[in-house]
Formats: C-alpha cells, structure tokens, sequence
C-alpha cells in the first residue's frame, strides 16, 4: 500500500523537524551549546534588541531600584544609538552581545558570517566604551551545530534566560502575571526596544 508508505515516511520526517525544532529553540535545554539560564545569586533582569530610544527610560526605573542589569546590544542599533549605549555603561550595567543584525535567517548563515557578526557586534560595543563582551544570546534564543561552533571559535558564553516574559507579543496585565512568581536565581528577559516593558518594569520593581 505505498499510499501508507508515503504517509509514515511524512509522519516520521514531520517528527524529526519538530524535535529539531524544539531543541533549536530551547537553548537552555543546552542540547548544541552549554548556556547560562539561572544566576548563583540574585534575580538578573536582562534587555534584548536595544538600545532603543526606550532605553533611556529602562535606565532611569533601574536608577531609581538602585537595580543593576544586563543590556544584550544589537550591533546594528548601537551604529544607530552610540550615545544611548555608552549610557547603559554610564549607568554600571553589563553589555552583551545580541548579534549585529538580529536577522531573522541569522539560524542558516555560514559560520564565517555568524563569527562575523558576533565580531562586528564585539566591536562596535569596544569601540563605544564596553571593556569586555563575554556573554552572547543568540537572536530568538536559537543555538543550532553551526552557531554551537562559532561560539566555540569566538569564546563566549551563551546567557538565556529561566523567565520570558512575553512583553514583545502579550499585554502588560498578562506579562506582569506571567511574572509574579520570579524567585531568587532567575533571568528574567525582557525587552528595551518596547515601550510598554517601561510600565511593566515599573510595576515589577515597585
Ligand atoms: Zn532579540
């Protein structure tokens, strides 16, 4: 019955796609790449995709809290906001290497490319005050073979997160249920590059 043929092969191939799936978007699974995903001490929060011209507001909240944080760059947007970059580092915060472009093919580049927007991202940040990068959070959380490997060549250490917020996509009332319960350890991800993270980070922090 090649009909039933033709369906398992499809059933099994459709399997491996969503198991690959699952264990390219799950990086704290650490299936490819060992990562970070929970502090030894105290809660981490942590802002992607920035800086943004949100950023300035994030910093002043996280002022006021006496709360420090970790700002993953995009190296494209410090070419576009220089200034509020070497803010984050006025403020005491770490910088992290978020890739230079975010694109969202960044899973199918080559290796030379992936290597070199990790580098790219490393300098413009060194070239704009940050001493040292050493941690990297791939664009969508997303560690396959191949930028398992360039992070080998380029020595960083992979940060996810134990939290997400969701503050990209959901509301602030369901972002800040989603966050009631954090615990002592956690790494929260949030985003610098939405104006509502301001609220919720005010809310969070009060
Ligand atoms: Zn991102």
């Amino acid at each position: 019955m090649p009909f039933m043929v033709y369906y398992s092969v499809l059933l099994v191939l459709f399997g491996a796609f969503a198991v690959l799936f699952y264990l390219c978007f799950n990086l704290c699974l650490q299936y490819f790449h060992p990562a970070i995903c929970h502090t030894d001490g105290e809660v981490l929060y942590s802002f992607d995709d920035g800086p943004s011209i949100y950023t300035p507001q994030i910093l002043e909240i996280l002022k006021q809290h006496d709360q420090k944080a970790i700002f993953f760059c995009i190296g494209k947007n410090i070419a576009t906001h220089p200034e509020i970059f070497a803010e984050i580092l006025a403020h005491g915060h770490q910088v992290g290497n978020h890739s230079f472009s975010h694109s969202n093919f960044f899973g199918f580049k080559s290796l030379k490319d992936i290597i070199k927007e990790i580098q790219d991202t490393d300098d413009i940040m060194q070239k704009h005050g940050a001493v040292e990068v050493r941690y990297f959070r791939p664009p969508f959380g997303v560690i396959n073979p191949t930028i398992s490997k360039a992070l080998k060549r380029t020595g960083h250490t992979v940060m996810g997160w134990s939290v997400r917020s969701f503050d990209t996509i959901l509301s602030e009332k369901i972002v800040l249920k989603r966050l009631k319960n954090i615990k002592k350890q956690d790494i929260i991800l949030l985003h610098d590059s939405k104006s509502q993270t301001i609220n919720i980070l005010k809310q969070l922090l009060k």
